[in-house]
């Protein structure tokens, strides 16, 4: 979860004023000279209320992460899903209206310290004004800020540290049949803009590390330049995970896509991507002729024939993966 509960600004003005109440309530029996005493209530009242509206708000700045120094996938997935620029101006008006609030309640404690009580109790309904119109200002923040909260709690957990492979290929190639198989039975699944399906997270042991498997239904089974704005964003932010990629052909075309349309998007993704490749040749259960395949095994990078539901070919995959994953180690062991 990235924003914590964000109160409604009716909740914030009850919430202040009806402490504010009983923490001058509590005043009522003190002895001490009259005028003196109701004094002390307006003023206890107007702190108590600037108090409790302020570490309201300041918890909300406070639970949220700094957005500029969250991880790049989060900040791109936060603004495809939300918008950065809306959640950092709400962000921006909560922090001010602590500042007016701080301010006002200095302004009126000073005011208030040698006043009689009619004078007390007018200054007092007057900075209640004054603070209910602040927060009231803050409203549609705060709706925001809730709003992106609902939007924003199944962000997938992503390991940063770990080397990511992304599954690519049309729909019905086997991609998540595959990820299965690769990390167990349950991979995480999260919201993810733009495809219906959510994010797919699994992991494999490998060595001393894991390995991250990621597969995004519903975004890399498309050509790019069929991509709107945002899909791309998305595109990217993923390209930024990546530091290997496994694309999956189909090529008994039980998927309902030619080779040939695959293959173009394979050379589609190749110059999105520039990480390595390697190239799944899935259902090999179901293909009888093998040479028709010959064209395109010959033309892809790391080729490996799979039967993803009969296991075939998964140990070669995997000895493939963990080489490459040797090399990446060592790689990012450098730098
Ligand atoms: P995705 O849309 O790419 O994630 O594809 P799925 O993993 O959902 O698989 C689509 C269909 O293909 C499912 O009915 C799978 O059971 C089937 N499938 C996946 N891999 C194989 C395979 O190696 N052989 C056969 N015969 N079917 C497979």
């Amino acid at each position: 979860m990235i924003i914590p509960d964000i109160p409604t600004y009716k909740e914030i003005l009850d919430k202040a004023f009806s402490r504010a109440r009983k923490s001058g309530e509590k005043l009522r029996t003190l002895r001490i000279p009259r005028n003196v005493k109701y004094r002390r209530i307006e003023e206890t009242k107007i702190q108590t209320a600037c108090d409790v509206m302020i570490s309201t708000l300041k918890r909300i700045l406070d639970k949220t992460p700094i957005i500029d120094e969250l991880p790049e996938f989060y900040q791109d997935y936060i603004d495809v899903t939300v918008g950065i620029d809306e959640l950092k101006k709400s962000l921006g008006a909560i922090n001010r209206a602590i500042k007016i609030i701080s301010q006002l309640k200095r302004e009126y404690t000073k005011r208030i310290k040698f006043s009689s009580p009619k004078e007390a109790y007018k200054l007092r309904r007057e900075i209640y004004g004054r603070i209910s119109s602040v927060i009231k200002e803050i409203k549609d923040d705060l709706d925001f800020l809730d709003f992106a909260k609902n939007r924003l709690k199944n962000m997938p957990t992503i390991d940063f540290d770990a080397v990511t492979v992304v599954i690519a290929g049309y729909p019905n190639v086997g991609k998540s049949t595959l990820l299965r198989k690769l990390t167990g039975a349950n991979p995480e699944v999260a919201e993810y803009p733009f495809t219906t399906k959510g994010i797919q997270i699994g992991y494999r042991k490998i060595g001393w590390g894991k390995l991250q498997v990621v597969d995004t239904p519903g975004l890399l089974d498309r050509p790019v330049d069929k991509m709107n704005e945002i899909e791309l964003q998305a595109l990217v932010a993923l390209e930024n995970l990546a530091d290997l990629m496994i694309f999956i052909f189909d090529p008994s075309e039980t998927c309902g896509y030619p080779l040939e349309k695959q293959f173009a998007l394979y050379k589609n993704l190749r110059k999105v991507f520039n990480v390595p490749i390697i190239s799944v040749f899935n259902k090999i259960d179901l293909v009888e002729n093998l040479k028709y395949l010959k064209k395109y095994i010959n033309k892809v990078e790391n080729p490996i024939l799979v039967s993803a539901t009969e296991g075939k070919g998964l140990k070669k995959l995997i000895a493939k993966l963990e080489e490459l994953y040797e090399r990446l180690e060592r790689k990012i062991w450098k730098t």
